[in-house]
């Protein structure tokens, strides 16, 4: 996911190329991003590149309900703007660049830059982008039935009969000493 963009930096303004992302794996964060697909545009606007993606992508993990492995298909639409270390390469039109070239911003994010060869990666902003479309729960399936409270098996696969009488779980464990109690008194 490294594009070379000096032909859209010297270009002109509105320039835009297209690129497909097709079948990428990434590791960010402790999480696993598989079969990473969709297109990517390029734009050259005044001062950076702007790098739209519509990107699909599966995440494995552990069910929050069953605790079953889990893929869950993840979503996002990326928009960034990418700015040139090289920023003669766009003309500076008024805008000073520090000593060491860098561009002189008061946010200046190192992720979202094109090197002085000219290459932009799109592997970090991507990776951000996925981290933050990544469900805070993920679910082996919307209507997972999870792990019954009581008895502890897998609902999905198992239908046990707690779920029929209407006991809260919460008064789960007093439940328990009633009935054991009417054992005493039997
Ligand atoms: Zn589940
Ligand atoms: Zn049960």
């Amino acid at each position: 996911m490294i594009y070379n963009v000096a032909g859209l930096l010297t270009g002109n303004l509105g320039d835009s190329e297209q690129y497909e992302i097709e079948n990428v794996s990434l590791e960010i964060d402790g999480h696993s991003l598989r079969e990473i697909n969709g297109p990517v545009r390029l734009m050259r606007t005044d001062q950076s590149v702007l790098v739209s993606a519509e990107i699909e992508a599966v995440t494995r993990g552990v069910c929050s309900r069953c605790l079953e492995p889990a893929t869950m298909n993840v979503v996002v639409n990326m928009e960034e703007e990418y700015s040139p270390v090289n920023v003669d390469l766009v003309g500076k039109s008024g805008k000073s660049s520090n000593r060491d070239g860098s561009p002189d911003d008061d946010y200046y994010d190192p992720t979202l830059t094109i090197t002085d060869q000219n290459y932009l990666d799109l592997t970090e902003g991507l990776g951000q982008a996925l981290l933050g479309a990544l469900p805070i729960a993920i679910l082996c399936k919307e209507d997972c039935l999870g792990i019954c409270p009581l008895c502890r098996v897998n609902r999905n696969i198992i239908q046990c009969s707690c779920a029929e009488s209407s006991i809260d779980p919460r008064w789960a464990g007093l439940a328990g000493l009633t009935s054991k109690g009417a054992k005493f008194a039997d």
